[in-house]
């Protein structure tokens, strides 16, 4: 076909594919979701059904996309990890990051109902994303961990501070009481006065959400025979387990692989 004049403004995008052979990690955060959380009178410092959404939109982008391999979640942020020898869309990051956060964005919308059938979405919610190159296995699970650490440092400090202002202390004065204090006395705080023992803060809570793709029997029925017919598939699945220490990464050897 006879190319246009106008064609020319083509040149005008700029190549954006990311470094071959590294890991590629896109990470969505909720735009403004201190107030979203507000205006949906979520749960402090938790909200179990706006966690649940989230990890909801994060196995329907898995769905999906099939280069990502693994998922963490925290709060309102998602990271999605696509496999180095990922060749998605050519591995441009402006169609890589776009794709996976609307897809997100979308999924939130059409799950809301699911997660909360008793509230109305006040207005569409929004999400930013970048994509970023990792290029060592190691740098990769040190991204994971400093996203999970940041997870545990910020529910400590956020359970805290709801058990200060939910027995009758402004925002201002538990902010000022927390100021300084390293996380034992965070512990000590929660155990002697207001009866909680961290370490029995729902996992989610305490570590976030991994989705990894674990294998399950699928039951269907043929619809050559109408029998039930028993596959095995690996299914994403949500998980809130720790994966700082060697464990998980040992029991899952094929996700490095
Ligand atoms: P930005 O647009 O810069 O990301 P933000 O308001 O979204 O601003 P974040 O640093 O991303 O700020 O923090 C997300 C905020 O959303 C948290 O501080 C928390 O108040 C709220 N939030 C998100 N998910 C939940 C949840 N499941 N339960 C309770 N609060 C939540
Ligand atoms: P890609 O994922 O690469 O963008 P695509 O299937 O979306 O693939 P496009 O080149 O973006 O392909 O073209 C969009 C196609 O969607 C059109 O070819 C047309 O068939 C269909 N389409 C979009 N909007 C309409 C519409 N309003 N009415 C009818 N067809 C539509
Ligand atoms: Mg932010
Ligand atoms: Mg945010
Ligand atoms: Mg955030
Ligand atoms: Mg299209």
């Amino acid at each position: 076909m006879a190319k246009s004049k106008y064609e020319y403004v083509k040149q005008f995008e700029l190549d954006d594919s990311l470094l071959p052979n590294t890991w590629l990690v896109v990470r969505i955060d909720g735009r403004g979701f201190h107030k979203f959380a507000t205006a949906h009178g979520f749960t402090k410092p938790n909200d179990r059904p706006g966690l649940d959404l989230m990890n909801a939109c994060a196995v329907a982008v898995m769905k999906d996309i099939q280069d990502v391999v693994l998922a963490y979640g925290e709060s309102d942020e998602y990271s999605f990890v696509l496999h180095r020898s990922s060749n998605l869309y050519t591995r441009r990051a402006s169609k890589i990051a776009s794709t996976v956060v609307s897809l997100f964005a979308a999924s939130y919308v059409f799950l809301w109902s699911r997660h909360f059938p008793e509230k109305t979405l006040q207005y569409p919610p929004c999400f930013d994303a970048r994509v970023v190159c990792y290029p060592s296995d190691s740098n990769l699970r040190d991204y994971l961990c400093w996203r999970q650490a940041d997870c545990h440092i910020n529910n400590l400090y956020n359970t805290c501070f709801w058990e200060i202002v939910h027995s009758g202390r402004s925002e201002k004065e538990a902010e000022d009481e927390l100021r300084g204090t390293v996380a034992s006395e965070k512990n000590e705080m929660l155990f002697s006065r207001f009866g909680i023992n961290y370490n029995a803060v729902p996992e989610m809570f305490r570590k976030g959400s991994v989705v990894v793709r674990e294998e399950a029997e699928v039951t269907s029925l043929s619809a050559k025979t109408g029998l039930e017919v028993v596959r095995r598939k690996r299914i994403p699945t949500v998980l809130h387990v720790d994966i700082i220490g060697e464990e998980f990464w040992k029991s899952r050897p094929e996700l490095l692989g």
